[in-house]
């Protein structure tokens, strides 16, 4: 069975993300996406049991999906779960550098394991979290950016009527 692992903040998943996620689905048996824990970051818009969540509704209609938390070296999280492969997403030109050093950071903890890269489809080339929290903070819809679910979320994060004018 091959196992993949499709690891971020995800705060909040995007349409960018559930295009990588359905794409690597196709690819593999089982794909974990690991919504990453980290107590030093407290800047998160969402707490991480939200993040999964959203992941969780937003990837219902995929069955061998699997959404969840870890914490620690990614390296380690993608040996313990038996993964083949790391699954990246690259956007722009301006993801490789990060991207470059965190795969062969990966390939020397974990040599067995492949960090895997797919291109971003063109018409969420441009998407982000941040992009998404920002345009949602400043009342812009983000309708077509994300799950309808994350979108009503982020009304009632954002908006004092809790969605109304959405
Ligand atoms: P971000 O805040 O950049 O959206 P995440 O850490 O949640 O970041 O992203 C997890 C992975 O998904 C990364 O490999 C990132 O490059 C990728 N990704 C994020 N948005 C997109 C997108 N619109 N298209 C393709 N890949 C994406």
């Amino acid at each position: 069975m091959k196992v993949a692992v499709y690891p971020g903040s995800f705060d909040p998943v995007t349409l960018g993300h559930l295009d990588i996620i359905e794409r690597s689905a196709r690819l593999c048996d089982l794909l974990y996406v690991g919504v990453l824990v980290n107590p030093q970051k407290r800047d998160a818009l969402f707490a991480w049991e939200e993040r999964v969540q959203m992941l969780h509704d937003a990837t219902a209609h995929l069955q061998n999906v699997h959404c969840e938390c870890f914490q620690g070296l990614l390296a380690t999280y993608a040996s313990q779960r038996q993964a083949a492969a790391i699954v990246r997403g690259l956007r722009a030109v301006s993801d490789f550098e990060y991207e470059f050093k965190l795969a062969a950071a990966n390939r020397h903890l974990a040599p067995h394991i492949e960090t895997v890269f797919m291109m971003t489809s063109h018409e969420y080339s441009f998407l982000s979290s941040s992009i998404v929290k920002e345009v949602a903070q400043l009342g812009g819809r983000v309708q077509g950016w994300v799950p309808e679910g994350v979108a009503e979320r982020l009304a009632d994060r954002f908006l004092p009527s809790g969605g109304a004018g959405r």
